[in-house]
């Protein structure tokens, strides 16, 4: 998974080449020679290897001031396709997308993570061949799969940790037993930490510091700094949900702590203070339909929620110093509440001249941002451009 990083592939060869055009900043030959400071002979050799691939696609541009008009590069994101998964506690959302993270079939389906992973996995692969069925695609187009797990997932190996809400899966080799049964590449993470990826590669290419904030059932962040994912030495970087609240109290956490942010602010939490409150809700997808209809009481319960968020991510800001904070997650894709709530505590307690520009939004792939990390963790694998150069070895 560190090859995201690939810091050890030349900056010079193709791959390097093919990232400078998919992230926009080059488009010929000749901005290609003036980015690397490479020979044009060296750079059209690079780029022809590309296009023999059909990892780049060339036209000839119509604007015509005489001469040779000159070749534009684009990628080719249709070469071929990245499967993608967000596995939740009781809901999976599954994807088949392009190379640029572009959704072409997708489905939410319910499901019971307790049931483990021997009958989950099994049915996921399943899930994944219907969904390429109905794209049009098929296996052998399948270069990489991305899965956002609910847990913290040690980043070498794709195993999730022991988490008491993920019985049965602490230390299972995920990433194996999926690319066995699909034979490509696979690569798991935290489902925050994939938020935060796609949003980071998507959105806000040209931000260093990112937070991702989820709120669902639980309350969990991503932290990409110096534009890379920060997991932490165990994978658990960013457990924000089990910080303490200055209005946690006595409240017990599922964690078995007391005062956590969770056990005030989470999905789960929530649900139980609208049962208190005359409206029965037993989880947070309820409580979101409740926020959609426009529910006084839900929306109240929310913005307070936001505020207890706020309490807690105040510090972190002041401490990591983000240019920006995106909110993802059932809780917060429900309403505008929950954000107005941190914006209310944020933009008062932190410090100034952190919070001048700083700016604190919804995620641009609202629901979808996990689906579409997923993507995007598989697709930064695939076309890393160590991955790259050593598969354009093989071929030539
Ligand atoms: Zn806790």
């Amino acid at each position: 998974m560190r090859d995201v990083l690939d810091s050890s592939a030349p900056v010079s060869g193709p791959g390097a080449m093919l990232r400078l055009v998919r992230e926009g900043r080059a488009a010929t030959r000749a901005e290609l020679v003036e980015l690397t400071g490479l020979a044009r002979s060296t750079v059209s050799q690079r780029v022809d290897a590309l296009l023999a691939e059909g990892l780049l696609v060339s036209s000839q541009t119509s604007i015509s001031s005489g001469g040779r008009p000159p070749t534009v590069l684009a990628f080719n994101a249709g070469l071929g396709v990245v499967l993608a998964a967000e596995i939740g506690v009781t809901r999976c959302h599954v994807a088949v997308a392009d190379l640029e993270a572009t959704v072409l079939a997708e489905s939410i389906e319910q499901i019971a993570i307790n049931d483990g992973p021997d009958v989950l996995l099994p049915w996921l692969v399943e899930r994944f061949g219907a969904l390429l069925a109905q794209a049009g695609r098929t296996r052998a187009e399948v270069r990489g799969v991305g899965v956002g797990l609910p847990a913290p997932v040690a980043a070498a190996s794709g195993r999730p940790a022991n988490q008491p809400t993920l019985p049965g899966w602490a230390d299972v080799p995920v990433a194996e037993r999926l690319r066995e049964a699909l034979g490509a590449p696979v690569l798991v993470d935290n489902d925050v930490n994939v938020m935060a990826l796609g949003e980071h590669r998507l959105s806000w290419r040209e931000t260093e510091h990112l937070l991702f904030v989820k709120a669902g059932t639980g309350i969990g962040c991503g932290i990409v700094v110096a534009g890379e994912l920060h997991r932490g030495a165990h994978g658990a970087a960013g457990e924000l949900g089990h910080a303490r609240a200055p209005r946690g109290g006595d409240v017990v956490c599922a964690c078995g702590n007391r005062g956590c942010l969770e056990a005030i602010a989470g999905g789960a939490a929530l649900a139980k203070a609208l049962t208190a409150a005359g409206q029965p809700a037993t989880d947070v997808h309820d409580v979101a339909a409740r926020l959609r209809a426009g529910d006084r009481t839900a929306l109240s319960l929310v913005r307070q929620a936001g505020r207890d968020v706020g309490d807690v991510l105040a510090s972190i800001v002041d401490f990591l110093d983000p240019a920006v904070v995106v909110f993802g997650g059932e809780l917060a894709d429900a309403s505008d509440e929950l954000v107005a709530g941190v914006r209310e505590v944020v933009y008062q307690r932190s410090l100034p001249f952190v919070t001048r520009d700083l700016a604190i939004v919804h995620s641009a792939d609202g629901s979808r941002a996990g689906v579409v990390g997923a993507a995007v963790l598989a697709i930064e694998h695939v076309l890393a451009p160590a991955t790259i150069d050593a598969e354009l070895a093989r071929a030539g």
